[in-house]
């Protein structure tokens, strides 16, 4: 067989995911194990949500972790540019070469025709799919439309009638009708290639061998497959990983449980640790030890051993590992030097210095002020809230509008966090000062802190965000009456 050679393929859209890292472990851990290749592909097809800011993210996170890749944008390889933003025409090429050969066609309808044939499928009760008119156009009718220069995209063709079998490698025979797959759109508008096309072209190019992933991808699978047989390609075999779940089995969200693993970092956690937690999910060794190093997986590895049971992530076990870690495998010394790594080194504590400067006296004033730069969660009391002058009831309106503001903010940095807050304190129609006093105290624990705006770009969007929530819980968030109301009035201020 050819060597093996597996990807991790993410959209720089977000923060880095755990369930990123998780995919990425056991893609390198098979790669690794049967002596092959790990890559690493940018999947920034999708020019409006990606940035390079995730992307740099992304790839910083998974190396604090230690995945270390063989070829990716960063590192380079036989098979790149491994950024799809990069790669130029490939997949306009390939689209045309389908639509010669009568798979794949031209589609010209408005955004708006498209809504209305949902609308009109909803009422009759039918799937919500592309119905194929533009398969009824005449070769002159589409001549004439891109003559006038109608804009369009490129669809698939799909068989109407039949099962697709997909084969995968845990789950076996996978049975989709051909009726639920969509005419898939494989060429956007903007001429931009949808992430089936992309990904299809991409896994043949580089030659992967082997395409393991979450197991939300399976119902693409079938449209996949259908490419490789367009092109007359051979398939990667697949194999569907279980999603993570939040401790109530719903699937890992960040608003029940953080999912960024710059949170992670940030609480202090040992990269080790996280991984070896990671390798728990839907697997173990061979001897159900429950503390091993990344090498000892790789060592180990046998993807027949993942268990399809939703695996789940919870914080708690998690920590219970890390102490292990800490105790176990750490002497005094690594213990001092991986702390002063993860808090106390200059680029942490650089932006911090300048808010403490001019507050403290001696150094051993800083703990008093900064302390809770070096901290996690605050677990803050009620009564750490008394002082402030709010009613409770818009006190905890505006600590969860706060949240779900900063929730929704892409960029954070100070002055994008502080204008957002001040206009919803105008909004809100709360003096700023009262408005930002219960942030002080859910950030830093006091109302007479450093400012709360500095504090929370330091601690970066994940700490800052549980910090508020948990405020959100101590002073009591919307009852689920109330919720539907708060949700309305929370909308209505954002227009
Ligand atoms: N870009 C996809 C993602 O964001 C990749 C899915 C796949 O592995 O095929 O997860």
């Amino acid at each position: 067989m050819s060597q093996i050679r597996t990807r991790i393929a993410p959209s720089p859209t977000g923060d880095p995911h755990v369930g990123t890292a998780y995919i990425a472990l056991f893609n390198m851990a098979f790669a690794r194990q049967l002596g092959g290749k790990f890559i690493l592909r940018i999947e920034d097809t999708d020019r409006t949500r990606s940035t390079t800011e995730s992307e740099q993210t992304i790839l910083d996170a998974l190396r604090w972790l230690g995945l270390d890749w063989d070829e990716g944008p960063d590192v380079g390889g036989e098979y790149g540019p491994y950024r799809q933003s990069e790669r130029g025409d490939i997949y306009t090429n390939y689209a045309m070469e389908l639509v010669e050969k009568g798979h794949a066609f031209y589609a010209f309808e408005t955004p708006e025709e498209l809504d209305q044939m949902r609308v009109e499928q909803r009422e009759q009760g039918l799937p919500q799919k592309y119905d194929g008119r533009a398969l009824l156009l005449s070769e002159e009718e589409i001549q004439a439309n891109l003559k006038a220069g109608k804009p369009y995209v490129i669809r698939m063709k799909v068989p109407d009638e039949g099962t697709c079998v997909v084969k995968d490698k845990l789950r076996g025979d996978i049975e989709i009708a051909w009726s639920q797959v969509d005419m898939q759109v494989l060429l956007k508008a903007d001429g931009m290639p949808t992430y089936h096309l992309a990904n299809v072209v991409d896994d043949h190019l580089m030659k992967i061998t082997h395409v393991i992933r979450g197991e939300e991808w399976i119902n693409s699978a079938p449209k996949h497959m259908l490419l490789y047989q367009y092109f007359g390609w051979e398939m990667p075999e697949l194999c569907h990983m279980p999603l993570l779940r939040n401790p109530d089995k719903s699937k890992l969200s960040k608003r029940k449980n953080p999912t960024s693993i710059l949170y992670y970092q940030r609480m202090g956690y040992l990269a080790e640790a996280v991984v070896n937690y990671l390798g728990r999910m839907g697997w173990s060794m061979p001897d159900e030890r429950e503390k091993f190093s990344l090498q000892e997986m790789i060592e180990h590895f046998d993807i027949q051993r993942v268990s399809l049971g939703g695996p789940v992530f919870d914080v708690e076990k998690l920590s219970w590992l890390n102490g292990l870690w800490l105790r176990e495998e750490l002497t005094s010394e690594q213990f001092a030097e991986k702390y002063v790594e993860w808090g106390l080194n200059a680029n942490y504590l650089m932006p911090i210095i300048p808010l403490i400067h001019s507050r403290v006296e001696t150094f051993s004033d800083v703990a008093d002020v900064a302390g809770f730069f070096l901290q996690g969660m605050l677990n803050p009391e009620e009564s750490d809230f008394v002082d402030i002058k709010m009613e409770p009831e818009i006190l905890r309106k505006a600590l969860q509008f706060s949240l779900w503001r900063l929730e929704a903010l892409r960029v954070w940095e100070k002055d994008a966090i502080f204008s957002e807050l001040k206009s919803l304190a105008q909004q809100m129609d709360i003096k700023p000062k009262d408005f930002f006093a219960p942030l002080f105290v859910a950030i830093s624990g006091s109302t007479a802190s450093v400012s709360v705006f500095d504090s929370m770009a330091i601690l970066g969007p994940d700490i800052s965000r549980a910090r508020i929530r948990q405020a959100v819980d101590v002073v009591g968030g919307p009852s689920k009456k109330e919720m539907k109301r708060w949700e309305k009035e929370f909308a209505v201020l954002a227009n």
